[in-house]
């Protein structure tokens, strides 16, 4: 959605084929951090229609007690980088993207819509990409945003190197009403994402690992309740829709957790699995008129919360690249390769950390620089920093890039 959004502002006619309704979307929270909100402002999307909480801090948490253990301040976050650390819904990230794809207002032609989709075979040579239902469309450029069990991915020929991770997820959600309601934990609707385990301690498990954060206004507080993967019979990689009960969610350690924290899961809804694989980086992202981008491209554990803004990245290239800036319109498979050129390091960096991040929550973007106070120090070491991810300016590194390829600005450009 937010490649579509970016390659409309950049004057191009873009259609979005889905495979489901609208109706389906799932609710979960997703941070969007500065590196991914500041292209949801260039291109002027609503964001106050996501509904977002502005995140104040990062808190970690002992799993047994909850005691604070170490904090995070984001409250200089926005004077810093210009922008909040805003946490999304998903489902209202989905509206808010979907509005500014095709509404009729903001520049660009608005994006066309097709649901009821599946996508089953494409012609990277040709450009053509066929549905299940017999449809069959044809583009200058096709761009795979189909997730992490990408078709687009297998019709370019690339074929991932993946293997079940060490550890398994939940998805929960608890209404906002009923932490009133039933007088849970109060200050889970603090704007912070928070976390609890992911250490090991005593016999307990690093896998152990729930984060928590509100969403959607404050309304829901949305959890992701981690275990050690032999705890789980569920083997379909990513989101699965299939509701499960509680006793699924709690399973082995969780009757050691802060009870605080075990009464909000208890009284959760929308419990579903999500199965994680970690991928090696692939050999290539684009064949002939085809890329991919976002999970398709790069899929990465979650524990640097930077799979959407990775999405997002790889949307505001797309646009770059495409611009009337440089010459790629005229030459679309050197443009993928040149999108490639620039997204791959920087993605392939945050798959390796969010993998680290899985063993290890002091990797995680935010806590690296209170382990290592200076954040020079901490990249040092290989940790990524928020100032790494915040301070890298893609327009700079497009620019300069083009030149050195050869692909010069357009005349009419300063
Ligand atoms: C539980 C969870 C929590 C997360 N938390 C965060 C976070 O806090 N911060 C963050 O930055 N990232 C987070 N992420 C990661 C983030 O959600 C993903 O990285 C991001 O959604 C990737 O976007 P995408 O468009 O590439 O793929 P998706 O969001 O998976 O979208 C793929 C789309 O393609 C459609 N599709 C699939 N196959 C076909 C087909 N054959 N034909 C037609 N359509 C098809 C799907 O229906 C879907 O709409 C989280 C992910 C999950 C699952």
């Amino acid at each position: 959605m937010a490649t579509a959004v970016a390659l409309r502002r950049a004057g191009h006619k873009v259609s979005i084929y889905e495979r489901r309704d609208f109706k389906v979307e799932v609710g979960a929270s997703i941070s969007c951090a500065a590196n991914g909100g500041q292209w949801l402002r260039e291109w002027g999307v609503d964001i106050k229609r996501g509904k977002p909480v502005e995140l104040m801090k990062l808190v970690m948490r002992d799993w047994d007690t909850g005691k604070i253990l170490n904090q995070y301040d984001l409250d200089h976050y926005e004077a810093d980088w210009g922008i909040p650390y805003y946490m999304f819904h998903r489902v209202d990230m989905h509206e808010m993207l979907l509005e500014a794809a095709t509404s009729p207002d903001g520049p660009g032609e608005p994006c066309s819509v097709v649901v009821d989709h599946i996508c089953s075979s494409v012609d990277y040579e040709k450009g053509e990409v066929t549905f299940e239902n017999g449809n069959v469309i044809k583009a200058d450029v096709i761009i795979g945003a189909d997730g992490i069990r990408s078709v687009v991915r297998r019709e370019i020929g690339v074929i991932p190197q993946m293997k079940s991770a060490n550890q398994t997820c939940y998805r929960v959600n608890v209404r906002r009403s009923d932490i009133d309601k039933f007088n849970l934990m109060h200050d889970a609707v603090d704007p912070a994402i928070q976390f609890w385990g992911g250490f090991p301690k005593g016999e307990l498990s690093r896998y152990y690992k729930i984060v928590m954060s509100p969403c959607s206004g404050g309304d829901i507080v949305s959890f992701y309740c981690f275990m050690p993967t032999e705890m789980t019979n569920h083997t379909q990689e990513g989101f699965v829709f299939a509701e499960v009960p509680v006793s699924d969610v709690m399973a082995g350690d969780y009757s050691r957790l802060d009870p605080k924290c075990q009464d909000l899961i208890k009284h959760s809804i929308d419990r579903m699995p999500w199965r994680l694989y970690v991928h090696q980086p692939y050999p290539t992202w684009h064949n002939g008129k085809v890329c991919l981008v976002g999970d398709a491209a790069h899929p990465m554990m979650p524990h640097q919360s930077q799979g959407a803004c990775t999405a997002i990245e790889d949307a505001a290239a797309l646009g770059l690249i495409f611009s009337k800036d440089y010459d790629f319109t005229t030459n679309v498979e050197a443009g993928l390769k040149f999108y490639e050129h620039i997204r791959k390091p920087r993605a392939t960096r945050v798959q390796a950390a969010s993998a680290r991040a899985t063993e290890n929550l002091n990797e995680r973007i935010g806590f690296t620089s209170l382990t290592a106070p200076e954040a020079a120090l901490a990249a040092k070491d290989g940790k990524l920093t928020v100032n790494e991810m915040n301070e890298y300016d893609m327009k700079e590194h497009v620019a300069k890039e083009a030149k050195s390829y050869g692909h010069l600005f357009n005349a009419e450009s300063p």
